[in-house]
């Protein structure tokens, strides 16, 4: 079989190649494209590497004077988008560049420490942001940091006149399910957006794979979360790895706003998670092992977020 290998050097460019060949697939770092195609499950298209495009790289903080003008603008709802103040990642960036990033170490410090427990030096250097996304796996760590810091992302799209279409989606609703997004065919994820971290916040990370190093996350998650006194006034907190995408799990969120948070309410945090997950999955082979985990790494993730900034 062969097939077209695309290598643009410009976004116009690629995304003049998406909208004149919508059965091909875009190549990022391949980490998960190329393991795809080596056992017969990947695209069997033509090829778009975006490996070349420099405007699909970066990670800055928006200034008043580097907005962009653009053509058409969808807003799904009132998103986070190029605010002044808000910070822009390339999707191209590297889980190396993440965590190499001293603006996001201060501005979004549990993305960082998402990116360090991905895979190994070779897949960390390889592997990009907007393929974590893009591939949508339950168990994507960068996932559950982004939903809780309500990231949006960026698709753009030509149209047959040539004029720029820009989509912007809370990530939330940009997945759709196991490995399924709200990405059309002709469009390319050209920007992830969220506002800095707030300095009186606590945030945490935590992931349960098999092993340390090079591990798939059999559970993984996020959590932010603001104190007065010992009392809770906003939490948000994601799971990946649980359901069949990762999501913010609304149930333990309203359930510890406005109160003391003391190891009874996170004990009873953790039931509500673990519950809600029961009511997504149904009973499985592994509930009897991951329904109390989950209960217990609720109550530990949330804990240690909220130890980082605030005694408890
Ligand atoms: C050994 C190994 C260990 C791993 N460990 C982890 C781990 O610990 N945690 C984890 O989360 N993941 C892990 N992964 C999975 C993988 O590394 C990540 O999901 C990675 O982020 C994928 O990015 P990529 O750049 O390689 O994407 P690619 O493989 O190039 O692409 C993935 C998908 O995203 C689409 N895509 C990519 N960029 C764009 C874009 N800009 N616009 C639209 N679509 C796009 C592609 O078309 C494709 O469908 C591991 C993979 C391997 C092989």
């Amino acid at each position: 079989m062969s097939r077209t290998y695309f290598q643009p050097t410009a976004l116009e460019e690629a995304l003049q190649i998406r909208r004149d060949n919508s059965e091909a697939s875009l190549l990022a770092g391949g980490t998960d494209l190329v393991v795809a195609m080596r056992h017969d499950r990947g695209p069997a298209g033509d090829l778009i590497d975006l490996s070349k495009i420099m405007e699909l790289k970066g990670i800055h903080e928006i200034s008043d004077s580097n907005h962009k003008a653009v053509g058409c603008i969808h807003e799904t709802t009132n998103c986070v988008h190029e605010k002044a103040g808000s910070i822009r990642i390339g999707p191209m960036s590297t889980f190396t560049e993440i965590m190499e990033s001293q603006l996001l170490r201060e501005a979004a410090g549990i993305l960082c420490e998402a990116a360090e427990t991905v895979g190994s030096p070779q897949i960390r250097n390889r592997g990009t942001i907007g393929g974590n996304l893009c591939n949508a796996s339950a168990a994507a760590d960068c996932i559950p940091p982004l939903l809780c810091l309500n990231a949006a992302v960026e698709l753009l799209s030509l149209g047959s006149d040539g004029s720029k279409c820009i989509r912007i989606l809370p990530l939330e609703m940009f997945l759709l399910d196991s490995k399924k997004t709200d990405i059309r065919s002709d469009e390319i994820l050209t920007g992830i957006f969220f506002q800095r971290s707030a300095g009186d916040m606590g945030f945490a990370f935590q992931k349960i794979g098999r092993r340390n190093a090079l591990a798939i996350a059999r559970l993984n998650g996020s959590c932010a979360i603001r104190l007065n006194g010992n009392t809770v006034t906003s939490l948000s907190f994601a799971l990946g790895a649980a359901t069949s995408k990762p999501e913010r799990i609304e149930s333990a969120e309203e359930y510890l706003k406005g109160r003391e948070l003391t190891d009874e309410a996170l004990t009873a945090a953790g039931k509500r998670a673990a519950e809600y997950v029961l009511e997504k999955t149904g009973v499985r082979a592994s509930s009897s092992y991951k329904l109390p985990v989950i209960e217990r790494f609720t109550a530990s993730l949330i804990r240690a977020a909220a130890e980082r900034k605030t005694e408890i």
